[in-house]
């Protein structure tokens, strides 16, 4: 009896699947190296022009798939694939070498790929680099359509698809024919099968070297894309492990699905706004989909970590007014460039502690016009009234009062512009996130400075404890019920509601059900959480009192140590709140 195998990957699309293996294996291309006659050169060009016609036919047919699948914005990359083979001068360009070189339609094809190839494989970003998969699918599929090969597309239904690579391509096609999971040997978490992985919401484990070349056809597979682990041939208590665990799974995003439409309010009437984080365009399918909540922190950065350069301003206005009109009329609150810490540009210079360096709002007010420009593509994209902006890394007043002046100047040239005068939101809500705590220590003067605030707990605790939030080897000592961070957040929300401004939570803590309940009666106005865990989130608030959990925050303000304050939150949870949950 062959013996269970486990295998570690990359966790790219959340989800338990168990079922059959499938493996799908492309034929190598062959790309033909040998020179040609003359006599010959008429017919290699002729069958290169029916090479990418059909390879155009094959990509509008799956472009139109992917539109009805996963929506418009998700299938650009088949657009993009598109583009390689209408541009004209390129396939021209083609053409003239195959008449001069005397090589083979493959062999010129395959070498102007490999040219444009080079560029994307030498960036330092890993986003670009693996748009590089990308245009190898457009290759492989024109060689193989100049040898005349057929893609295989039919796939056993209700399988688990194991493939040394998968294009976006098959990511979809495969999708038609059930497929329950998707495993590769290569890939990241940025690569798009992974992506549409998740816009289609099948688990996904990518990066798993060798397992094509291990697992046998019609194996038995567990895939859990949340743990980025593979089981191939389970013993029978795994699989009864793991039948338990997709069971509990399905069965609680059912009853929580339910919650979906009720109010996020506590059982003694106070309301809590549960809004959700977003990081990547394709995760907008959830604020779609739900239709109740708002955006409590969307990050700009993605923009140009995809494309590894700033957005023009015309990008930005189509980005932003898209997100503006999807979740309307809930609010989205835009969060001007991040960038910094781990989250750099290709350019970006090393810096030695990039997390106090150039990072925030610190690049926005030395490069002043890439921060008008996005100040401006917001403002354009405000006409439904219901975006705020938001600061990141603010640490100063100064910083605060410069960043003003900049909007109000940006205001003005709108002001004078008759195509968006009358249209932008004049008093859009100008807002800054608390996450540094010379932020926490001017509180008070800050709050009367902006419209809100929004506490970034994921960088406030790194600073306050001097914790790398990022470093595994002092993981444990990044707590989030440490007395001093506690005590931080009590003395934020204390100076907004002083000053009469609202303050939300969109630090990871808040999608913690136990740090959640901390955050319910500390006051916070909004929760912004993972869209994973939105409902689980709404849960906690309607089944806890605001009153008790304030009585609960008068108590572990007087602790002193992490442990009493962790011990004293989970006996409330399972004494106060557990029963609640049914
Ligand atoms: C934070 O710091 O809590 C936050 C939400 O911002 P980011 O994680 O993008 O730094
Ligand atoms: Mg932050």
């Amino acid at each position: 009896m062959p013996k269970e195998r486990i295998y570690k990957g990359i966790p790219a699309s959340q989800g338990i699947s168990i079922g059959e293996a499938y493996l799908y294996t492309k034929k190598q291309i062959i790309i033909n190296t040998a020179s040609i006659t003359e006599e010959d050169v008429p017919r290699e060009i002729e069958e290169f022009k029916k090479a990418i016609e059909l390879s155009q036919k094959e990509l509008r047919k799956i472009y139109n798939i992917a539109i009805e699948r996963i929506g418009e914005k998700n299938s650009k990359i088949f657009e993009a694939q598109l583009e390689i083979l209408n541009d004209k001068i390129f396939i021209e360009k083609i053409i003239k070498r195959i008449s001069e070189e005397k090589r083979s339609a493959s062999y010129i094809f395959d070498d102007e790929i490999n040219n444009l190839g080079s560029i994307l494989l030498s960036s330092e970003n890993d986003y670009i680099r693996e748009r590089f998969e990308d245009i190898n699918d457009v290759r492989n599929r024109v060689v193989r359509n100049m040898s005349r090969e057929k893609l295989i597309s039919k796939i056993t239904e209700n399988s688990i698809i194991v493939a040394h690579e998968l294009t976006p391509g098959d990511t979809i096609l495969f999708s038609r024919r059930k497929a329950q999971g998707y495993i590769t040997d290569t890939g990241g978490i940025n690569s798009h099968a992974a992506i549409i992985s998740r816009a289609l919401n099948i688990p996904a484990v990518v990066g798993v070297k060798i397992i094509s070349q291990d697992v046998k056809p019609k194996e038995i597979l567990i895939v859990d894309g949340s743990e980025g682990v593979v089981i191939a041939n389970p013993n029978k208590d795994t699989l009864e492990r793991y039948e338990e665990k997709l069971r509990k799974f399905r069965e609680q995003e059912e009853k929580l699905y339910g919650l979906i439409g009720l109010p996020s309010i506590t059982l003694d009437g106070k309301t809590i706004d549960l809004a959700v984080n977003i990081n990547l365009e394709d995760e907008m399918n959830f604020v779609k989909n739900c239709k109740e909540c708002g955006i409590g922190l969307f990050r700009t950065e993605h923009m140009f970590i995809e494309q590894g350069e700033f957005p023009s301003e015309g990008e930005q206005i189509e980005e932003y007014s898209y997100i503006a009109e999807a979740t309307y009329p809930k609010t989205v609150t835009i969060r001007t460039y991040d960038i910094g810490g781990d989250k750099l540009l290709p350019s970006s210079e090393k810096e030695p502690n990039p997390y106090l360096g150039w990072r925030g709002i610190r690049l926005c007010l030395d490069r002043i016009e890439i921060f008008k420009e996005q100040l401006r593509a917001i403002l354009k994209s405000s006409k439904l009234k219901n975006i705020k902006i938001m600061l990141p890394m603010v640490s100063s007043l100064e910083e605060v009062r410069c960043s003003k002046k900049i909007f109000e100047e940006v205001k003005t040239e709108l002001d004078n512009d008759p195509q968006y005068k009358d249209i932008y939101d004049k008093n859009i809500p100008f807002g800054i996130m608390i996450e540094v705590p010379s932020a926490v220590i001017l509180a008070d003067e800050l709050a009367k400075e902006v419209d809100f605030f929004s506490i970034g707990t994921n960088d406030l605790i790194q600073y306050i404890l001097a914790v790398d939030r990022g470093n595994v080897l002092v993981a444990d000592l990044y707590q989030e019920f440490h007395p001093a961070v506690i005590r931080t957040l009590k003395n934020v929300v204390d100076a907004a509601h002083k000053n009469n401004i609202k303050v939300s939570i969109c630090g990871e803590m808040a999608s913690k059900p136990l740090a959640a309940i901390v955050l319910i009666g500390l006051g916070l106005d909004e929760l912004s959480v993972l869209p994973s865990v939105y409902t689980e989130i709404k849960q906690i608030i309607r089944s806890c009192s605001h009153t008790d959990t304030k009585n609960l925050i008068n108590s572990i303000l007087n602790y002193s140590t992490e442990e009493e304050i962790r011990n004293a939150v989970k006996n409330f949870y399972e004494v106060e709140i557990k029963p609640y949950i049914n």
